[in-house]
């Protein structure tokens, strides 16, 4: 563990942060980026009913599951959140969640805004991130100059994007991803200052650093 989150160790509890964003808009090299550069936080690995894409790791990008699988997760209410996105479940395992922070290890779920706002009915104790593409002009250039997907596939994306951007409101913080450099830097801001929070200081710290001899 890096100094500076010495004082925040193990007696205290993780944070949650939850980044929702349209297809296209970077939200997951944002989040791939973060975690590579901050100690202290975890991408948290979502299960899925969708296939692996080239170059993806079983429980490392996400968990692969049958469908079948999945809707007995569901049953047996092992997911906080999950969703139907493009025709694939998607969900975050409680456990997961719960062992990590009850660990002290922050975590940044990188989830879509159905599964954001069952989060925030639940009033799940998190901060929610929502991130922008600087236009749709910028967000159909990217989801063309990946080239993964068929016009028709793109027009999707871009229809169920405008549809996600409705919702920025419900989140505390909106990034605009024009530069990534600029992004990452306020995405950095986000999960510091969250760390600066009160309730983040680990009493016990305060206590034997500052208060066991003067009383
Ligand atoms: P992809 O298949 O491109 O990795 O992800 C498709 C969408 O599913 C993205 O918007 C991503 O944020 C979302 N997603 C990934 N994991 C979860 C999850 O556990 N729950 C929900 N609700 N959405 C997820």
């Amino acid at each position: 563990m890096k100094a500076e989150n010495a004082y925040r160790s193990n007696k205290r509890r993780g944070s949650l942060f939850v980044v929702s964003a349209p297809s296209g808009a970077g939200k997951t090299s944002l989040c791939r980026m973060l975690c590579n550069k901050t100690g202290g936080i975890k991408h948290s690995v979502s299960y899925t009913t969708r296939e692996p894409r080239n170059g993806e790791i079983n429980d490392i990008d996400y968990t692969f599951i049958d469908k079948k699988e999945f809707l007995q997760m569901v049953r047996e209410g092992e997911f906080i959140e999950w969703a139907e996105v493009y025709g694939n479940y998607y969900g975050t395992s409680a456990r997961r969640i719960e062992e990590a922070i009850s660990a002290g290890i922050d975590i940044i779920m990188d989830i879509d805004t159905q599964g954001a706002k069952q989060l925030m009915e639940k009033k799940a104790d998190a901060t929610y991130i929502f991130i922008l593409p600087p236009s749709l002009e910028e967000l159909r250039n990217r989801l063309v100059c990946r080239n993964t997907d068929s016009g028709e596939v793109i027009s999707k994306r871009l229809q169920r994007a405008v549809k996600e951007i409705r919702d920025y409101n419900l989140y505390k913080y909106v990034i605009i991803n024009d530069s990534i450099e600029y992004a990452l830097d306020d995405l950095s801001a986000v999960v510091r200052s969250e760390r600066c929070r009160m309730e983040k200081i680990d009493e016990i710290w305060i206590k034997e650093t500052f208060l066991k001899e003067v009383g």
